[in-house]
């Protein structure tokens, strides 16, 4: 029921979400299969009983520890010359995303993003009353200059392009980004959501852009580093840009618990990124088989797969759930999306398609 109270533009609106079905194996909302390891788990649990004992005391507002430690992370992951002060943290990187708009955003502003892209763009610019455009990707779904140039035509305030894209996979070119970095004084965001997952010899937009005055990049530790059920994303910035954040945010807005945990799982970063490297090869190898199986796939640079072409794909995804296999509907019209799992469940996989298009 809507409530007749609601904001005139909120009535009617349902809240998004992909379903949340208990099945085998789940391989819909991009989340890192493996959880993290009995090591793991006994160090958070030691942290997380070290802060227990501090809770009657608000946290630390400004998260200086875990900010460092993010710092100390992308300096060796993505070769970004970052200290604490380009770091912004919070709960998801959705919520990185709502910061960013808030104070960056607002009424009178134009955000312009690239379809097909992140439904969630959408939203952000709804609850911050940020106008919000889409220019289309090219026929392989990657943003060109044509794109950009299309883009900026629209005036915007704020470009975003996802990159790796969710949910095709596509990685923005370097010179790309070069060309909107030259093109654009307005603010560019890169949501690298997916970033640790791009291929092995290619550079995120952190080792180039990491400070520049219009430019942040997003991450998170939902993905890569298995813990999206912690909520910690964070954005590389330019201290100007975490100041604004700072701005915005609600007190006290991470909580002590989630800031100590953060800093033990990135402690584990050796065995986490293993994992990453394991599950881009699990990529390559299912990649590779659909391909073999005279499936369309898009190249990928991120945990997940588009793939098709199919007829009517609502009937795929529900055979593939029929067999306890849980993927995404979503993206272009007759492609699905599969994000990639342990070894197991990606035979799984193998196994449900086969017998549900034969
Ligand atoms: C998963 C995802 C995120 C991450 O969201 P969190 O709030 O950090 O869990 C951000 N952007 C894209 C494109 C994603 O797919």
């Amino acid at each position: 029921m809507t409530s007749p109270l609601r904001r005139d533009d909120l009535k009617g609106v349902v809240p998004y979400g992909a379903p949340q079905i208990d099945v085998p194996v789940r391989l819909n909302v991009n989340e890192n299969p493996f959880a993290p390891s009995d090591e793991l788990v006994a160090a958070i649990g030691r942290s997380a009983a070290a802060v227990a004992s501090e809770l009657n005391r608000y946290p630390d507002r400004d998260a200086f520890e875990l900010r460092s430690d993010l710092a100390t992370y992308i300096r060796s992951e993505s070769q970004g010359n970052v200290t604490w002060e380009n770091i912004w943290v919070a709960n998801g990187s959705n919520e990185v995303m709502h910061h960013l708009l808030q104070a960056f955003g607002g009424p009178g502003r134009l955000l312009v993003t690239f379809s097909p892209t992140y439904s969630m763009y959408e939203e952000y610019c709804r609850e911050t009353f940020t106008e919000f455009a889409t220019v289309s990707r090219n026929t392989a779904y990657e943003v060109d200059q044509a794109a950009i140039s299309a883009a900026l035509e629209l005036g915007p305030d704020i470009v975003v392009v996802c990159s790796p894209n969710n949910p095709t996979g596509t990685v923005l070119a370097p010179d790309i980004l070069d060309f909107l970095v030259d093109s654009f004084h307005g603010l560019i965001i890169v949501d690298e959501a997916y970033g640790e997952f791009r291929e092995s010899g290619t550079d995120s937009a952190i080792k180039k852009y990491a400070g520049h005055p219009n430019v942040v990049i997003t991450r998170t530790m939902s993905k890569a580093f298995s813990c999206a059920g912690l909520r910690v994303g964070y954005a590389v910035a330019n201290p100007d840009i975490v100041e604004a954040c700072r701005v915005v945010r609600l007190p006290y807005h991470i909580s002590a618990m989630t800031q100590a945990v953060a800093r033990t799982a990135l402690s584990f970063s050796g065995e986490l990124l293993d994992h990453v490297a394991l599950l881009r090869n699990e990529r390559e190898l299912l990649a590779t088989w659909l391909t073999a199986h005279c499936f369309t796939v898009l190249p990928s640079g991120a945990n997940f797969l588009l793939f098709g072409s199919f007829a009517d794909r609502h009937a795929v995804w529900q055979g593939l759930l029929d067999r306890g296999v849980l993927i995404r509907e979503t993206g272009p019209t007759g492609m699905l999306r599969v994000s990639i799992g342990t070894p197991q469940e990606n035979q799984a996989f193998r196994d449900a398609l086969l017998r549900t298009v034969e």
